[in-house]
């Protein structure tokens, strides 16, 4: 009968204390009241996070939208929108890529990963190219190329700066090898255009890899970083298990490029207005300082 007796144990009650910090650990947060920067990983009430959607605490900039980047940028009603109508392609025919295309046009109110046109910043016209990594991964595809060069073409012939907002993930898989191709076709472009003498500036924003790294990232006069944006050509697992050695914390972080000279200058998003209408009045022929 023993063998089946229970067992005394001593009951522990927590204390007030243990109560104290469970309570603690675990506040009641309303959903969608705070967000946790994913750079930092601190938590930020949204109201925090302002208009511009940046982290106060390492200065993160959100991923934005193309069109809220925009607003941010340019002088208002400045812009002119460029080639949203270039018909679709399925050159590799890849199941249900139209289906998915078609969800990011709804997603974001963009016709491709990427927004070209004309502007105007503090009053001084340039060709803008915004990506945005909600479509698709800002990966490029044909029509993003197509857009992309056409801007540079029209930047040459109109003799106008261009400034590119950089987000992608890379190459767009259901496009193959005519994803690719992009790279080299949107660099002639830009040679194109820097032979006459033009202006032109890359912004990198988080996240900026792949083949957009690789081409027109890199290749601006002026080479402008947000705070902690990830920028890199392959990812840091891939680049491990190649070389078979630890990379330091911050690798592919803007900091770490502006460190070993890969970027320019880093500015906090809520100076990037202010920089870039600097960088264009300071190259723009025939226009003086005021010093008053
Ligand atoms: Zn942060």
């Amino acid at each position: 009968m023993g063998l089946f007796k229970k067992r005394e144990y001593i009951r522990i009650t927590p204390s007030q204390q243990e109560k104290q910090d469970s309570t603690q650990q675990k506040p009641f947060v309303p959903d969608g009241t705070w967000e946790k920067c994913p750079s930092c990983h601190k938590p930020l009430h949204k109201k925090e996070l302002g208009e511009e959607r940046t982290c106060h605490h390492c200065g993160y900039g959100f991923r934005i939208g193309a069109k809220q980047r925009l607003d941010l940028i340019v002088d208002e009603n400045s812009f002119e929108a460029w080639d949203t109508d270039i018909a679709f392609k399925n050159p590799i025919n890849f199941p249900n890529y139209e289906e998915k295309l078609n969800k990011a046009k709804e997603l974001t109110g963009l016709d491709e990963a990427v927004l070209t046109g004309k502007a105007s910043i503090n009053g001084l016209e340039v060709v803008i190219g915004i990506m945005d990594s909600r479509f698709i991964m800002g990966s490029m595809s044909s029509v993003v190329g197509e857009k992309i060069t056409r801007a540079f073409e029209k930047a040459t012939d109109l003799g106008l700066p261009v400034i590119m907002f950089t987000a992608s993930g890379g190459a767009r898989m259901q496009e193959g090898i005519m994803s690719l191709m992009q790279m080299a076709k949107i660099s002639a472009s830009v040679k194109r255009h820097s032979e006459v003498g033009l202006l032109y500036i890359t912004v990198l924003t988080d996240p900026t890899t792949g083949g957009v790294t690789a081409s027109f990232g890199m290749q601006g006069d002026i080479i402008l970083a947000e705070p902690q944006t990830m920028i890199g050509f392959a990812g840091r697992r891939v680049i491990e298990q190649t070389i078979r050695q630890k990379l330091p914390d911050d690798f592919q972080k803007a900091e770490f490029l502006l460190e070993h000279g890969f970027v320019d200058k880093i500015v906090p998003r809520n100076e990037l207005k202010e920089t870039l209408g600097f960088l264009l009045m300071f190259h723009t022929k025939g226009v003086t300082i005021d010093e008053s």
